[in-house]
């Protein structure tokens, strides 16, 4: 069976493994972690040791004290995109634990209002006589070229050509606009990237 845990029931795993000793851990430490760290009431983590403990999560040792069981895995749902993830399998992301797509979709962002990446870029690019394309990786060249074909596109149209998630494609774009190859435009409602000397 597969068990997903919740929020707070993953706040009171945390607050275990920090209280926890070679003897096991004793539940007022864990109800003064739990209230502290997560605002939890000394109630819920009583119900959810509990729960726990019914899910074989939490064991009673040779002393006869409570003990998180390490070899018992389980499932949290990603809050990013709701997907369930091993325990193991998922990063630690200002104290939530997502999966390893949003962790990098949310970290990949590059920024298009950037003056110093796109004054480095220049400089970069200056030292190593890269002028145009060049110095660009093949699916940044193609999707230059498609714009400038084009004369413009925007970031969901070239995203659907590509085969790219929108956050990959405006990372790509970004780039491009760092390297002043392209720039933004309005046109109607809608926000277009153009060759960056139209
Ligand atoms: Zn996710």
């Amino acid at each position: 069976m597969m068990l997903v845990l919740d929020e707070d029931e993953i706040g009171i795993l945390e607050c275990i493994k920090e209280v926890q000793t070679e003897r096991g851990f004793h539940i007022r430490d864990v109800i003064k972690k739990a209230k502290t760290g997560y605002g939890l009431s000394r109630s819920t983590v009583y119900e959810i040791v509990g729960y726990l403990e019914f899910h074989g999560l939490i064991k009673t040792n040779k002393a006869g004290n409570r003990e998180l069981d390490p070899n018992i895995h389980y499932f949290v749902i990603c809050p990013g995109c709701g997907k369930e993830v091993a325990e193991n399998e998922c990063v630690k992301d200002n104290g939530r634990a997502i999966c390893e797509d949003c962790y990098l979709e949310g970290h990949q962002k590059i920024k298009f209002a950037d003056p110093v990446a796109v004054r480095s870029k220049k400089l970069f690019r200056k030292q190593h006589g890269f002028e145009g394309t060049a110095g660009l990786t093949e699916l940044q060249k193609e999707i230059y070229d498609f714009i400038l074909t084009e004369g413009g596109a925007t970031p969901e149209k070239t995203s659907k050509l590509f085969e790219l998630t929108l956050q990959e494609t405006m990372n790509q774009l970004a780039i491009l606009r760092h390297c002043e190859l392209l720039k933004w435009r309005k046109m109607g409602e809608e926000m277009y990237m153009v060759p960056f000397d139209s």
